[in-house]
């Protein structure tokens, strides 16, 4: 069980011990050492300023492209998720959105007031930070080309304000400078139709369910499509759609997608996406790049209780 630890002057919530399981859309995992929710912007500067220089830091919005080792990440995580919000109109175009605001509000929030290009975002299952971190995608949809300039801080916990050209965007990524991490993003947004946008959501949303196994745990595709190809075709070609271990299966319904059918533990998870990838390389010749992001450490490497 999680405590709160009320002898610092942060206002934010920290929590000791906290199961990473809770914390992910693959529902499985180690925990943390620490959590630090922020009350808000200001806050955080705070909490950042006062950490050790050496303390290993996660950032983590709403866990749908990460794994978090069973043996735990020994070092501070930071929740944008209820924490970075607010979303507001700048200009006649220009919406900022705080880095813990979820894809869905932001797609919602744009077709409602009849901008359109940013509908893709509204099946992504995870906040505005994750999706710039991930340069998240979907249905011909990037995140990246419709940002005008991002605010990050840095461990020390001063500001910046920065535009695209600053990153080396590319597909399922976006690489700053490092040690900086992104508190909000404003977005460029495109004149549209209220209803044409809303019945895009609508479309986009229907497709998704029909082939993803967006009702179990996952974290949506694992691997990375490689050029000219899908990683889900290449999955399947080998054979590979239902195959177990422990706890974790390749679905069935979208062969890119590994599933927790209940008590899949990380390792469970990382074994499979390492023989998916072996088994690749060896029937197909290619070796497929994960997309998710695995964190923490392995379970003989656990620190604490
Ligand atoms: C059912 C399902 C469907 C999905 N479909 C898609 C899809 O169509 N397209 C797609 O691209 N992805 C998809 N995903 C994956 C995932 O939703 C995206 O990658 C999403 O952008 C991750 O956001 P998050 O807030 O959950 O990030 P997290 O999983 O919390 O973090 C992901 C990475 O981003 C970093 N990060 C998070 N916040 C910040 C921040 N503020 N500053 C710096 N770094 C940060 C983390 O440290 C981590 O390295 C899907 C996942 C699921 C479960």
């Amino acid at each position: 069980m999680m405590t709160a630890d009320n002898t610092h002057h942060w206002r934010g919530e920290l929590l000791y011990d906290e199961p990473m399981a809770e914390h992910t859309s693959w529902r499985a995992g180690g925990r943390a050492r620490r959590c630090y929710r922020p009350a808000d912007r200001e806050d955080l500067c705070t909490f950042l300023r006062d950490l050790a220089a050496d303390e290993p830091l996660l950032w983590v919005g709403l866990g749908s492209n990460l794994l978090v080792r069973d043996g735990g990440f020994a070092g501070t995580v930071i929740f944008t998720f209820g924490a970075l919000a607010g979303l507001e109109w700048v200009d006649a175009n220009t919406l900022r959105a705080g880095a813990g605001v979820s894809c869905a509000k932001v797609a919602r929030e744009c077709a409602r007031q009849g901008f359109t290009g940013l509908e893709f975002l509204a099946g992504i299952p995870g906040t505005m930070g994750g999706a710039l971190a991930m340069n998240a995608g979907a249905f011909g949809g990037e995140t990246w080309p419709h940002v005008k300039a991002v605010e990050t801080v840095e461990r020390s916990g001063r500001l910046h304000t920065r535009t695209p050209s600053d990153y080396r965007i590319g597909y399922r990524q976006a690489e700053g400078v490092p040690g900086e991490w992104f508190l909000a993003v404003q977005l460029v947004t495109a004149r549209g139709d209220v209803a044409a946008a809303q019945s895009r959501i609508r479309e986009l949303l229907a497709r998704r369910g029909a082939t993803q196994p967006t009702q179990q745990y996952s974290c949506g595709s694992v691997f990375r499509n490689p050029p000219g190809d899908y990683a889900a075709r290449l999955i399947e070609a080998a054979g590979l759609k239902g195959l177990q271990q422990g706890g974790a299966r390749v679905s069935e319904q979208h062969a890119n997608f590994i599933i927790n059918t209940g008590a899949a533990t990380a390792t469970d998870i990382e074994t499979l996406i390492n023989r998916v990838r072996d088994r690749v390389a060896q029937v197909q010749g290619i070796c497929l790049e994960p997309e998710v992001r695995i964190a923490g450490l392995a379970p003989d490497a656990e620190t604490s209780g």
